[in-house]
């Protein structure tokens, strides 16, 4: 993809980042978001990319995927504060969190997004003040047990439940513009997103019958990348969603909100042998990096990142390669072979980029990990 000298995931790029930036690092290449972004749309032609912050809310994310064309979904004010300092129309963001304060709403609207979501009546009637102001999408619920992160067991109303959502909208004045779903995080097969867009294709008639024309379609997010192996084939994986698309109104606009797809393979963290032991028989190494920092995914997003050494000697031996605080849960593997590591040799951890620096913490007073942003070989300072 990209000329090894462009390439800030080529070893030689690492090494020369780390002797100049120290480790660890979370190195970020803007130009992998960039085309991550561009095979999606290619494989969703006719759905706006509305980018879920959440997995990486990074300035350099927002800035180069606005500059791509994309749209962006909000889920806090934190987030909506970001975009809007970075300049960002209002009108290309909707706020996605099926659950949120009066404070949030009011600032999310002070920032120009009118666009939000509801799962249940307490939500819904949230909204009679901003009627005037505002239009809402109904979360409707799929249960994806095979999804690694099953979103629907926390957000979202049973596709029995619209009709009485309408009603109680219709007689509070609120204007339902569509629906969304999300069939959660990192999805094992389209077969998900096909069967909700089959039941939201009925239930939009609802929408219609009850107010004004549904407008919109959001088929939220989800869209899986590979942490091992051959990389996803997005195109292939959309196939069928593109068919169920296509079955329905052409008037309709469509919303998909990626995350992980977009920002996964675009890091990879830089780290170095702080200390090493023999225990047991194996070689423990202790990192700059660990389970509290940006190896946080192997427990809130159940994940297990690729790691490969950049230095080393001789045959590989039993290894256990932990994290840097002084907790015991802290260790990133410890089923691995790796060549024999000196203090200071180098390894990376690849597909890096989603749930990972957004959710690591400065536990042991150890702080979060520097973020380098690069674009074709050019450091971006943010
Ligand atoms: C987390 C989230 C996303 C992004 O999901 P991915 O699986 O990372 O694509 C999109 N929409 C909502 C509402 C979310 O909570």
């Amino acid at each position: 993809m990209l000329a090894p000298e462009q390439d800030p995931f080529a070893p030689e790029a690492v090494r020369s980042l780390v002797r100049r930036f120290g480790s660890p690092l979370f190195i970020l290449d803007l130009a992998r978001i960039r085309y991550q972004y561009h095979a999606l749309a290619a494989a969703l032609p006719g759905v706006d990319l509305h980018y879920a912050l959440k997995p990486l809310p990074h300035p350099a994310v927002v800035t180069t995927l606005d500059a791509a064309g994309a749209c962006f979904d909000l889920a806090s004010t934190g987030e909506s504060e970001l975009v809007r300092g970075l300049g960002i129309a209002a009108q290309r963001c909707i706020h996605t969190h099926p659950v949120k304060r009066d404070i949030d709403i009011r600032n999310t609207l002070h920032a120009g997004v009118t666009r939000f979501v509801v799962d249940n009546p307490d939500e819904l009637r949230k909204f009679e003040r901003y009627a005037h102001q505002t239009s809402l999408l109904i979360r409707v619920c799929f249960r994806s047990p095979d999804a690694r992160c099953d979103l629907s067991r926390k957000f979202g109303c049973d596709p029995e439940a619209v009709e009485e959502l309408l009603r109680l909208a219709a007689r509070l004045g609120v204007r339902i513009g569509g629906l969304s779903f999300h069939v959660g995080s990192q999805a094992e097969n389209p077969a998900m997103y096909v069967q909700a867009i089959e039941v939201c294709q009925q239930l939009l008639e609802r929408v219609t019958r009850h107010g004004a024309p549904a407008s919109i379609l959001d088929i939220g997010g989800g869209f899986p990348v590979s942490y091992g192996g051959a990389p996803v084939d997005i195109e292939a994986f959309c196939a069928p969603i593109r068919a169920a698309l296509a079955r329905l109104p052409a008037s309709l606009r469509l919303i998909a909100e990626p995350g992980r797809f977009i920002a996964a393979p675009a890091a990879i963290t830089a780290m170095s042998v702080m200390g090493r032991a023999q225990r047991d028989g194996r070689w423990w190494y202790y990192l700059d990096e660990g389970l509290y920092g940006c190896f946080n995914g192997q427990l809130f997003d159940h994940v297990k990142y690729p790691v490969t050494p950049l230095d080393g000697r001789g045959a590989p031996l039993p290894s256990v390669l932990a994290g840097p605080t002084c907790d015991s849960i802290d260790v990133i593997d410890e089923q691995l072979e790796l060549p024999r590591l000196r203090i200071g040799d180098l390894l990376v951890g690849s597909m890096m980029g989603a749930y990972t620096w957004c959710s690591a913490t400065e536990f042991n007073f150890f702080p979060k990990t520097r973020v380098l942003a690069l674009d074709r070989g050019q450091w971006v300072r943010v």
